[in-house]
């Protein structure tokens, strides 16, 4: 019998009814720290945990196949799996990163960078002349996030990933926002995909955890050999929940990017919204491309209050459905205020230059009805009174 190549399938399947001991049609989870040698110099598959452990191994096979990959190695959070890359490089090595990165990963790069580690460059992607300069200095890593968080800025990944080719750089790709149900950097050339599997891969909020996915069995060799020497490795039990939540990884992905789109249509023509960030919208900068290269628009989305910073608080705070908390790509659905919390580590200055301004508000869009949504918005900005503008 052929494998299924379906993505659908193996999301929903990968690993099921393989269980030889007892015909567990769900597999087990295996917690245990260490393994029993068979005998003596004679190891099992697998010897101790954070070298390697059966149930995050079919996580990290459950990921390569649904991001055709040779492998991945599956980390403690989506940070470590930022880190694991960056990890590879030398002092003199050159990042070519975005400005308008997730916070997380902007304070990283400078800390690395402030530590001697590698020299980083962060530049708004888009711009040609700017990404020109940047490859002439012969970077080793482009690192790319698409759409970017939360300005949903669009990275043609095609086209940085020729140009990377050309000067000797490798490409890593953060595929957070979108999961391979939407997007998949490594059949665009990208040689690294990088996860907050935290998101729409577990999807249900109850696990910090991440993966990268690499092109090269070479490169996953070299990951899972430093991710092992620090002791980063993914603990089972995420590892367990992670593959649960991708069992319905699609048809959450459907219905929440549905809503999204309705709601970024219902927020784009409202008074009190002086801009509505969504690549669903024909209006967005980078529609044609997101188009091109995604499968599905997504299901986050960001706006600016035409009140600016001043009306954020009252229009959070009185939202109902939506709930005021970091993080996105879960079921339930998140509002958060970027330039206090999941961008507060930036400098106001780095802020300002990547567009993150203080009336910005980001939505993850979960799976309550789309009425429920958008009356909850409708509700909020009623409650705001009069409109002064
Ligand atoms: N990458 C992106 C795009 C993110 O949005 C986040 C977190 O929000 C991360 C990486 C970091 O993931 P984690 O919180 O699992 O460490």
């Amino acid at each position: 019998m052929s494998e299924p190549t379906k993505l659908e399938t193996i999301a929903a399947a990968n690993g099921i009814a393989a269980d030889t001991n007892f015909g567990a049609v769900t597999p087990p989870m295996y917690l245990s720290s260490t393994f029993v040698f068979p005998g003596f110099e004679r190891s099992g598959p697998h010897e101790y945990t954070r070298t390697s452990n059966p149930t995050r191994a079919l996580l990290a096979d459950t990921l390569a196949k649904l991001e055709g990959g040779a492998g991945a190695v599956v980390v403690s959070s989506g940070m470590a799996a930022v880190d694991l890359v960056l990890s590879q490089l030398s002092r003199d090595d050159l990042v070519i990163a975005p400005h308008d990165c997730y916070g997380g990963t902007h304070r990283l790069l400078l800390s690395r960078r402030d530590r001697g580690h590698f020299r980083v460059v962060f530049i708004d992607q888009n711009d040609k002349a700017a990404l020109a300069a940047a490859f002439e200095d012969k970077p080793r890593l482009v690192l790319v996030e698409t759409p970017s968080n939360p300005l949903m800025r669009i990275v043609d990944i095609r086209a940085i990933v020729a140009q990377a080719k050309t000067a000797g750089a490798k490409v890593a790709v953060d595929n957070t926002f979108l999961s391979p149900a939407l997007q998949r950097p490594l059949a665009l050339g990208a040689d690294f995909v990088i996860h907050s599997t935290t998101k729409y891969l577990n999807g249900h909020s109850d696990v910090v955890g991440g993966a990268v996915v690499a092109a090269d069995a070479a490169d996953v060799e070299k990951l899972a050999a430093w991710s092992n020497i620090v002791g980063t490795s993914g603990a089972p039990f995420d590892s367990y929940l992670t593959l649960r939540g991708i069992r319905t990884l699609f048809p959450r992905m459907e219905r929440q990017q549905q809503s999204a789109q309705a709601i970024a249509e219902f927020l784009a023509g409202h008074p009190r919204v002086a801009a509505c960030h969504y690549p669903g919208l024909p209006a967005h900068p980078g529609h044609a491309v997101a188009k091109a290269q995604q499968s599905g628009f997504g299901a986050m989305l960001s706006f600016e209050l035409r009140g600016g910073g001043e009306e954020v608080g009252r229009f959070v705070e009185a939202l109902r459905v939506f709930r005021l908390a970091e993080s996105l790509g879960g079921i339930e659905s998140l509002v958060a205020h970027p330039a206090t919390m999941t961008h507060a580590g930036m400098s106001e200055e780095a802020r300002r230059a990547a567009g993150i301004t203080s009336g910005l508000i980001r939505l993850s869009v979960g799976l309550e009805a789309e009425a429920d949504l958008i009356a909850d918005l409708k509700d909020a900005f009623a409650g705001m009174g009069k409109q002064n503008v």
